[in-house]
């Protein structure tokens, strides 16, 4: 495996991703997959999806959990509906979860990853331990199909999140780095902190977006890649900084519209191939 593989964020029936055929189309040698319906979580289906992988020569780096009821509609909702930290929906979402990682197992996916919500901050009283131990069990049931968890940023400052995976206390335990996130989310300067949880990223997003107004009470703006404020080069060089080598994986959320998403990832792989040809030397 080379250094920083260019990789697309795609989906087979869920999710926000492009389908198999667009990331063929579009050239990438890697893919994180949105996790599927439970229906199509079937061992025929994983070799079918396997068999499919070998035939376009790409590789799955990560396979990335969601759940019915999740909705990003604006700031408030995702803290009640996303991920694992809603305690109404935790036990049914860390079983299908656990689910998801041995459908990722099928796949040969040693890396299962997900948006974990927003975790309440470590106050008496707060529901803080809960969320930290169901994090501990979902790293056990990971580390038993021999994964990684990732857990995507953005939700979280990169204090928080330090605070949090040092809590949780699992040798598999990482983060999936989406600078684009930070922004949105309003939760801080990404490059910042990147730099911050260098230790921690083994996998990260390329997405790029614009500041909101109030950050942290309305949503930022996501842009295609180069046009939003986390600045592409300056990222990929904290990159090269930190040492990270893994794939660079392109996210646009704008599945409604599947031409434009197609046409500007494909201005993302440019880029990103541009910008990692000028680091090398
Ligand atoms: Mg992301």
């Amino acid at each position: 495996m080379s250094d920083w593989e260019i990789g697309v964020f795609a989906s087979i029936d869920a999710g926000l991703g492009v389908h198999l055929d667009v990331a063929r189309e579009l050239g990438v040698p890697t893919i994180q997959l949105h996790a599927p319906h439970a229906e199509t979580r079937t061992a025929e289906k994983a070799q079918e999806f396997l068999d499919k992988l070998a035939e376009y020569e790409i590789r799955l780096t990560a396979v990335f959990g969601g759940f019915s009821g999740e909705s990003y509609q604006d700031i408030p909702t995702v803290e009640e509906t996303v991920g694992l930290v809603p305690p109404e929906t935790r036990a049914v979402r860390l079983e299908e979860m656990k689910e998801i990682s041995d459908f990722a197992k099928l796949l040969q996916c040693d890396v299962v990853a997900l948006h974990l919500g927003f975790v309440p901050h470590s106050v008496e009283g707060s529901d803080y331990q809960g969320v930290v131990e169901v994090t501990r069990q979902l790293c056990d049931h990971a580390r038993a199909n021999g994964q990684s968890l990732h857990l995507e940023t953005g939700q979280e400052t990169a204090d928080s999140l330090l605070q949090f995976i040092q809590d949780v206390d699992q040798d598999n335990l990482f983060v999936n780095f989406d600078p684009a996130n930070m922004i949105l989310y309003g939760t801080g300067e990404p490059i910042e902190a990147l730099e911050k949880i260098a230790d921690h990223v083994k996998s990260v997003h390329c997405k790029d977006a614009k500041w909101a107004d109030q950050p942290g009470k309305e949503w930022g703006e996501e842009t295609p890649l180069g046009d939003g404020q986390v600045d592409m080069r300056r990222y990929l060089s904290t990159l090269k900084s930190i040492g990270y080598r893994g794939p660079l994986t392109i996210e646009r959320e704008i599945p409604q519209e599947p031409d434009r998403q197609k046409n500007e990832i494909g201005h993302a792989v440019e880029l990103l191939t541009r910008l990692r040809g000028e680091l090398a030397s």
